[in-house]
């Protein structure tokens, strides 16, 4: 079932050393598919709808959208993508709505997931709409359950639906949201890997360089029904990709209205450990 994924990824793998062996090749690498919304001017916000249900989560989604929207803060000079804090729009359980990304939390269960972020593709490359999810289940215990850690997730997984993919996904600490160093146990108190780098708002600006003859950005229009995911980890679609250590998988969806639907899927220590190379959707998590 995972031959094609396997032939993909050590196509990948080959490109990758061929890259590698290029002197100067490009250093920005993490754009997440090309995936980018559409848009008609070189700088354009985003709404970050706040579903949020606990002040601590709203503190730490305006912290995220504050440094998202301050490359200057962070060693780069410009970012094409504001974002804005509105109030939440979903009508159940985060569902998305069409020209924004809507930011929620809640206990969904003990699945082995953190984060969770989705975005709804067409034309293969334009995002129409995207949700980021913190899971409280674990956040609540008290190995999740800090500042930094949470901060950490909300700012990847929102930036996830900007078109940003990892930067690293190895554990170490590059020193951005956008990579898998764990802010927790020993390294709980560390504010390390909690903001965007420069490097994340370079990506952003070769991602947005161009200029597209429509907008997807608050599109007035319905979003297409059915493209949504549920609480049922089955509608993610077909595991696309996963990190070597398990912590980070990517699944993609095909729609009945041509649109894609991607999943960035942010797994819990423990579920990644119990069996790296293993679609964690289908285990028992504890
Ligand atoms: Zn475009
Ligand atoms: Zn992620």
């Amino acid at each position: 079932m995972f031959d094609a994924t396997y032939r993909r990824s050590l196509l990948w793998l080959a490109m990758g050393s061929a890259l590698a062996a290029l002197p100067g090749a490009a250093m920005a690498t993490h754009s997440w598919g090309g995936y980018h919304w559409a848009r008609t001017s070189a700088q354009f916000t985003l709404s970050l709808g706040n579903n949020l249900t606990a002040a601590d989560w709203v503190s730490y989604l305006h912290q995220a959208s504050s440094d998202w929207n301050s490359p200057t803060s962070f060693g780069a000079s410009s970012t094409p993508l504001l974002t804005a804090v509105v109030a939440g729009q979903s009508t159940k359980r985060c569902s998305m709505v069409s020209g924004t990304t809507q930011v929620c939390n809640g206990k969904y269960g003990y699945n082995g997931w953190l984060g969770l972020a989705s975005i709804n593709i067409t034309g293969g490359t334009h995002i129409t709409q995207g949700t980021a999810k913190m899971n409280d289940s674990y956040f609540n215990l008290a190995t999740y359950n800090n500042p930094n850690e949470k901060l950490h997730v909300i700012c990847q997984e929102t930036a996830h639906t900007f078109g940003l993919d990892h930067q690293s996904t190895d554990g170490s600490s590059l020193n951005t949201c956008m990579d898998y160093f764990s802010n927790t146990g020993s390294n709980a108190g560390s504010t390390l890997s909690t903001h965007p780098n420069a490097h994340d708002f370079e990506e952003l600006n070769i991602v947005y360089a161009h200029l597209d003859s429509t907008t997807t950005v608050a599109a007035t229009t319905a979003a297409s029904a059915g493209v949504d995911i549920t609480d049922d980890p089955r509608s993610w679609g077909a595991l696309v990709r996963q990190s070597v250590n398990g912590r980070s998988s990517l699944y993609e969806r095909y729609n009945t209205d041509g649109s894609k639907t991607v999943t960035h899927v942010f797994w819990t220590v423990e579920a990644a450990a119990k069996c790296p190379s293993c679609d964690h959707r289908f285990e028992h998590h504890d």
